[in-house]
C-alpha cells in the first residue's frame, strides 16, 4: 500500500469501517511508516476534539450519575 492509498483511508480507519485485510495492510504500514503514522495521530486528535465539542452540544438537563 502506498502512503497515498493509506491517507485517502485514514478516517475510515479510525473509523473501523474497513475490512479486515485492508485494516491491516494499513497497521502494516503505519508501524513503517514515521508521516503516516504522525498523519494518523493528529486526525485522530482532530477527531477527538471534534467529538467532545459534538458531546458538549446536548442541553445538561440530565443528572449525571457519578461513577459512569
Ligand atoms: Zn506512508
Amino acid at each position: 500500500m502506498t502512503c497515498k492509498e493509506v491517507r485517502a483511508l485514514l478516517s475510515d480507519y479510525i473509523d473501523r469501517e474497513l475490512n479486515v485485510e485492508i485494516l491491516r495492510d494499513i497497521d502494516d504500514h503505519i508501524s513503517d511508516c514515521t508521516a503516516c503514522s504522525l498523519q494518523l495521530e493528529q486526525l485522530q486528535k482532530s477527531l477527538e476534539i471534534l467529538k467532545r465539542l459534538r458531546d458538549k452540544t446536548p442541553p445538561n438537563d440530565f443528572v449525571d450519575f457519578p461513577g459512569q
